[in-house]
């Protein structure tokens, strides 16, 4: 029940979508931090002697405020129009900015201001980039350095120059380290990232590989056996009919022989577009081999598969290929046959090749069906 309560909780803070989350997570964080902060100084304040006046309200104001400000911005999808939809150099920015002008007000206690400063500036770590992280160590290196001098000018007592001096000095050692980590960082960032991308790349072009005849793009053997093995299974399972064809060019070897090998290689080509532009979307025309290709039709029963095949032979049969000057056409003959019931996937296919080769001996140029 209580969980229950927390989670709407959560959710009414955070809103649903997971980037958002991930970014107003971060950002209340940081407002944590400040409050933390906040009551710190009034703290610091305090047991300091510090003044408790008016500035250091309109900074616990400003400080506070600026966060709200900030959450809204991201809370209300607004900051999704910007380039960095988290606004972390915007909060990183702000954040400086408010500890420079608690560093005015913490007097004797203002050097517990420094670790908070790498604290802000460590929330970049994780999100800027090399030269964000340079800009953002600059800019508090002129904030805490214009507090300073101001200070050192208005309440030497307090803020003695010579202490003021030292405390900048450093600073302006210690700002541009961190900045050079944080740059270092990022290029991890941007190499881990990279490889990544890369690797997925050569994961895909390895799938293509291994999974695509390279001459004519079509599945090639070792594809149409896994996409065989699926239909098989399904099959078994939901009792639906699938149909097997074995297709081979005729005399093919006649165009290697007249024309030339490459020209033997357009015509595969054209076969393999043509035959797949005959068929449905559902079926699959692989090459098995040479110059022979299997035609896989899930979910399928006869009348309709030998209407495909047919279909195939005839957008085969009028195939004009221009290979060079000259034009080749070509035939091919069908075995085809449906799978059936507790037969094993070389049984099919013996058989539809037993088909195929009636399909030469009757004359080629024809399907065959049994
Ligand atoms: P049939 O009608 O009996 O099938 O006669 P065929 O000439 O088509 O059959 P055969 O098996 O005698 O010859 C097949 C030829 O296919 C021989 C081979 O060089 C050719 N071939 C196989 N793969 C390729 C290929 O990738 N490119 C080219 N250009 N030719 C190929
Ligand atoms: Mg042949
Ligand atoms: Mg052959």
């Amino acid at each position: 029940m209580a969980t229950a309560h927390l989670h709407r909780l959560g959710d009414l803070w955070l809103g649903s979508e997971p980037a958002q989350r991930l970014r107003l997570r971060q950002t209340s964080l940081a407002m944590v931090l400040m409050v933390i902060s906040v009551a710190m100084l009034h703290y610091a304040v305090r047991i300091g002697g510090g003044e408790r006046g008016l500035a250091l309200w309109a900074w616990t104001v400003y400080s506070l405020g600026g966060m709200a400000a900030i959450y809204a911005t991201i809370r209300s999808g607004w900051s999704l129009h910007f380039p960095d939809p988290s606004l972390t150099r915007l909060q990183i920015a702000f954040a400086i900015s408010a500890a420079a002008l608690g560093y005015a007000q913490a007097g004797p206690l203002r050097g517990a201001c420094f670790p908070v400063l790498t604290l802000i500036l460590m929330f970049g770590m994780f999100q800027l980039r090399a030269r964000s992280a340079y800009e953002l160590s600059a800019f508090a290196l002129v904030w805490f350095g214009g507090v300073m001098g101001v200070m050192a000018a208005l309440k030497p007592a307090s803020y003695p120059p010579a202490v003021e001096i030292g405390h900048f000095v450093m600073l302006a050692c210690m700002l541009p380290a961190v900045a050079v980590l944080t740059a270092r960082l990022s290029r991890i960032r941007r190499r881990l990232s990279d490889q990544r991308k890369e690797l997925a790349r050569a994961l895909d072009q390895l799938q293509a590989i291994a999974t695509r005849d390279e001459l004519t793009g079509l599945p090639n053997r070792r594809q149409v056996q896994a996409l065989m093995d699926q239909v098989l299974l399904r099959s078994l399972r939901h009792h639906h009919d699938f149909c097997i064809a074995l297709a081979d060019l005729d005399h093919f070897k006649r165009v290697n022989d007249l024309h030339g090998h490459s020209a033997g290689d357009a015509v595969l080509r054209a076969f393999a577009q043509a035959g797949q532009a005959a068929m449905r979307g559902t079926d699959v025309l692989a090459r098995w081999g040479g110059e022979e290709f299997l035609v896989l039709m899930p979910d399928t029963a006869m009348p309709p598969a030998l209407g495909g095949m047919e279909r195939l032979r005839e957008h085969t049969a009028a195939l004009q290929v221009d290979v060079g000057g000259a034009t080749v056409s070509v035939t091919v003959s069908i075995g085809l046959t449906g799978h059936r019931r507790g037969e094993t996937l070389a049984q099919t296919l013996e058989r539809a090749d037993r088909l195929l080769y009636k399909a030469k001996a009757e004359g080629r140029n024809r399907v065959c069906v049994d």
